[in-house]
């Protein structure tokens, strides 16, 4: 059937669109004792086990651009709420999806259930239950993981002397997010085709991983830790203030920077590490003595190449030092929806 075709499709009914989204995304759980189809869901906890809560919202053209493939947009919705999971150290177990859609278009129903499901099979998550309503394209997940009871990884914790470390590149998805037109004035316009670092800019913004298996290796050994997702000041910035301490970072260690420096020059580099949004990459605090071994266990164990680019001070507040040493002006950085 021709693309064409498939675009004059009827529209689903909302009892055909939840079905839709079920068959895709709900599968046998032995926790599930009633998922979707009742009025709640009901599962079941394990003796020694706490569960973690956590919801996100996406908001198109606010967290997505409007033409982004409803593949990537159902991927990112759960993968913005497993980061949250994996920053506290859980495993994720079970989801609930509350969609506001314009219309019950099946092609695009079904491309969002299979981005979706593509995430959530890699985490034998499973689909318990949600809401469906008719506006503009909003969605809102809910994330169910468990980890053994007390363990929880919080942002208050980091102690003075402590290694400031991230689990990944920072500053890619923002670069991304520019090179898609939509910061016409950071963003200089680089060739989009497969292979280039554009490309792959984009892919980490439509695509974030959600560091699981990290987060899961992290709360064993970290002080403190949580998931960048509104740039590396602002967040760093809630992790130093719950841990009530400062920080010194240096520019040229952040992963990213130097990648970004190189195709647009250092200032929007600077901006897009510090700043950008939509990382969803792992930030924590680690004694020094602990440091070594756990860089080892984050590479062999989770496959994340993990970098120290900083450390704990008293002094409350970021110094950022750049590649020379000397101190940047302050910049504003992150990512606040009523600023
Ligand atoms: P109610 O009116 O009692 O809230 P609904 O008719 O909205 O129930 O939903 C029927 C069932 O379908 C419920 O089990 C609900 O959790 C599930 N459901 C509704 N929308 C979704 C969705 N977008 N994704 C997954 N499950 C959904
Ligand atoms: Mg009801």
């Amino acid at each position: 059937m021709s693309a064409g075709h498939a675009r004059t499709e009827p529209r689903l009914s909302e009892f055909a669109l939840i079905e839709r989204i079920r068959q895709r995304c709900a599968h046998h759980d032995p926790r599930v004792r009633i998922g979707i189809g009742d009025d709640a869901a009901v599962i079941t906890p394990q003796a020694g086990e706490e569960l973690a809560i956590c919801t996100d919202t996406l908001v198109a053209g606010r967290h997505f651009p409007h033409n982004t493939r409803a593949e990537d947009i159902g991927w990112k919705a759960l993968a913005v709420n497993l980061s949250d999971l994996a920053a506290i150290g859980a495993s994720p177990r079970h989801a609930v999806l509350a969609l506001t859609l314009p219309s019950a278009d099946p092609v695009w129903v079904d491309g969002f259930a299979h981005g979706f499901a593509e995430l959530a099979a890699s985490y034998g998550l499973s689909l318990i239950g949600g809401d469906t309503s008719r506006g503009e394209l909003c969605i809102t997940v809910t994330a169910i993981g468990s980890l053994p009871a007390g363990r929880a990884l919080q942002r208050r914790g980091a102690r003075v002397g402590d290694r400031v470390i991230v689990c990944g590149e920072l500053g890619l998805a923002a670069a991304g997010l520019g090179q898609l037109g939509l910061e016409p004035e950071l963003g200089r316009s680089l060739p989009l085709l497969p292979m280039t670092p554009a490309h792959r800019w984009v892919q980490k913004l439509d695509r974030p991983q959600p560091q699981i298996a990290a987060g899961l290796i992290l709360r064993e050994r970290a002080t403190a830790g949580m998931d960048i997702s509104d740039g590396l000041l602002a967040d760093l910035g809630h992790l130093l203030d719950a841990s009530g301490v400062g920080a010194e970072i240096a520019l040229a260690a952040i992963p990213g920077f130097a990648e970004l420096r190189a195709a647009l020059g250092n200032d929007i580099a600077l901006r897009y590490v510090l700043g950008g949004g939509d990382d969803y990459v792992l930030l924590a605090t680690v004694a020094a003595a602990d440091w070594p071994e756990l860089q080892t266990r984050l590479r062999d164990q989770a496959a994340t190449s993990a970098t120290v680019i900083g450390q704990v001070v008293a002094q409350p507040g970021i110094r950022v030092a750049a590649a020379d040493g000397k101190p940047i002006a302050p910049i504003r950085g992150g990512w606040d929806h009523f600023a």
